[in-house]
């Protein structure tokens, strides 16, 4: 990114004041006493969260500011300049010729994991079996803190049947990564467990149907803090109508579990601007998860 370009995008995000990295063979300047420490990076033995890894960046304020140096990359990506992407739309039809819905799913309070995961494999709870390619059950680890609840898969997730792939994906994964976390320390999941046709926004009835799935995640993960990300997943799990930038901040919760609302990492791709505030989320996040 050329130099202008680069002011230009850190003054979007609100980033007021920073330090150019030098060029290889220039002397490093002195750290001005408004930079911060740098953000952690997860250990490869994988630490807790709060035993002894050291905090992000505090930043109370919830605005990005300081060393450029200091921030994480993520969030100083030079916005991408394309739509590519985006998922190409395609006709919200299902196949005549498999077999109807069966209804909601039922009881699932007695089930482990491995049951679970098999419920879901096999489910034609709703309209949208008809269409996937394969379940998105979910992925990480089932001891987590933290869980990441995002809307629905899409094209890429539909295909590989793992939630958040693709540049989204990264994205998040990058994002953790600036709290110390890496993806296999979280869970990851989402409202619905089959890909809507066309990416369009889950139906009532999906998501009503597809319900206990999520909530028997929750049971048996007990995570310590959800980060729920983007408006359907925000607005379904919460049943809130409210949009995110007003969930954003507030103390939330599900069933008596500490709930972070933020945007989707596909959402902060096409508006970067965003990012300083998914930034706060995100550490708001991370002390909620430390003891
Ligand atoms: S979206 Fe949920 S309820 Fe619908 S078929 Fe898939 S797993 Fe079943």
């Amino acid at each position: 990114m050329d130099e202008t370009r680069r002011r230009e995008y850190l003054r979007a995000m609100g980033v007021e004041r920073w330090v150019l990295r030098p060029e290889p063979g220039e002397p490093q300047p002195e750290p001005s006493p408004v930079q911060r420490s740098p953000v952690p990076a997860a250990s490869p033995a994988g630490p807790e969260v709060g035993e002894g890894v050291p905090p992000p960046s505090a930043q109370d304020s919830g605005t990005a500011s300081g060393g450029d140096r200091d921030l994480p990359a993520w969030l100083l990506e030079e916005p991408p300049q394309t739509d590519d992407y985006i998922p190409a739309r395609e006709p919200a039809e299902y196949p005549a010729d498999l077999e109807p819905a069966v209804g909601p799913v039922t009881d699932l309070s007695a089930l482990g994991w491995d049951e679970l995961r098999e419920r879901v494999g096999e489910c034609r709870g709703c309209e949208l079996h008809r269409s996937r390619a394969n379940t998105v059950f979910g992925v990480g680890d089932p001891a987590a803190r933290l869980l990441v609840i995002g809307e629905a898969p899409g094209a890429d997730e539909d295909r590989q049947g793992e939630p958040f792939v693709g540049r989204a994906g990264q994205l998040l994964n990058a994002m953790l990564a600036a709290i110390g976390l890496r993806r296999d320390q979280v869970f990851i999941a989402n409202i619905l467990k089959c890909r809507p046709p066309g990416n369009r926004d889950p139906r009532a009835e999906e998501v009503q149907h597809c319900e206990p799935y999520l909530r028997r995640q929750i049971e048996l993960l007990a995570p310590r803090v959800i980060l729920c990300v983007g408006r359907v997943a925000a607005q379904n799990l919460l049943q809130s109508g409210e949009a995110v930038g007003r969930m954003r901040g507030k103390a939330l919760f599900y069933r008596e579990i500490p709930t972070v609302v933020t945007y989707h990492p596909a959402y902060l791709l096409r508006s970067p601007e965003q990012k300083a505030k998914a930034w706060a989320d995100l550490q708001a996040a991370y002390r909620k998860l430390t003891p």
